[in-house]
């Protein structure tokens, strides 16, 4: 392994044990400490190649529909997280928007907070963008109720303001769990904010997207929000270039337009 690739599995390995201390694991047994003879094996073992994409086929409704045995985990995260006031913005919401989607998803898009009209349906994703988004979601051959839409913190900052790092720290676990129940094959996350959070990075979304991330057993696909391509549509082709991305990961094609 050369230097640059140690040093990019170092700061891998240290998100990853970040975000075991943001679910409540406070220690790895001493058995599972890497030493230095043996080191080689374990990290070895730890840098899965990515698997092949699979054979293109037409997605049909039944390869996404609810496993009966699914939806336990993410029920008891929701559960968990209760009437929650961990935060201030407990105090300023109207509603708590956890999710909403398939709960077996093969593909989760990820935003930032709700907005004042997701507030208001009580559906995340509810505002033009979101209309957007879903034409995207369409537009890749999928319904909206085959996915799983959720954003990083759960209530809506007053004034739309960005999310702050004391909100992000009590919510953020939530989302990791919420993302494990599911366990969806792509993560995509929309814009800055929710890809510096889940990459743990401050790398621009310009030079996040368009490549896949591993993200606990997961693959991210960071991209532009559908909100910024409401001013910009000319990186809508970006969008669409990541969007194929996924598709082809997934093994899903586009609907043939009649
Ligand atoms: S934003 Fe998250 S942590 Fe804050 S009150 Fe809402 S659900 Fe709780």
């Amino acid at each position: 392994m050369d230097l640059p690739d140690a040093l990019e599995l170092i700061a891998s390995l240290e998100g990853y044990l970040h975000d075991l201390r943001d679910t409540g694991v406070e220690g790895l047994p001493l058995g599972s400490v890497i030493s230095p003879h043996k080191a080689a094996a374990p990290l070895a073992a730890a840098v899965r190649p990515s698997p092949a994409p699979p054979k293109p086929v037409v997605l049909e409704p039944s390869v996404v529909s609810v496993a009966a045995d699914q939806g336990g985990g993410i029920k008891a995260v929701r559960e968990e997280l209760g009437d929650c006031r961990r935060c201030s913005l407990g105090a300023t919401r109207t509603k708590l928007l956890f999710g909403a989607g398939n709960l077996a998803a093969r593909l989760v898009f990820v935003g930032d907070a709700p907005g004042g009209e997701d507030e208001q349906q009580g559906i995340p994703f509810a505002d033009e963008a979101g209309e957007l988004l879903t034409k995207i979601i369409q537009a890749m051959g999928f319904r909206r109720d085959e996915i799983y839409l959720c954003n990083v913190i759960k209530c809506r900052p007053p004034h739309d303001r960005d999310p702050q790092h004391d909100e992000i720290r009590e919510c953020y676990p939530f989302l990791l769990k919420q993302l494990q129940a599911i366990g969806p094959e792509v993560v995509v996350t929309l814009g800055t904010f929710a890809s510096q959070t889940l990459l743990r990075t401050k790398e621009p979304i310009s030079k996040l997207r368009g490549v896949f991330h591993d993200y606990h057993g997961m693959t991210i696909m960071p991209t532009f929000h559908p909100a910024y391509l409401l001013r910009n549509g000319a990186m809508k082709r970006e969008v669409w270039a990541d969007m194929q991305k996924v598709m082809k990961r997934l093994g899903v094609e586009a609907p043939v337009k009649r």
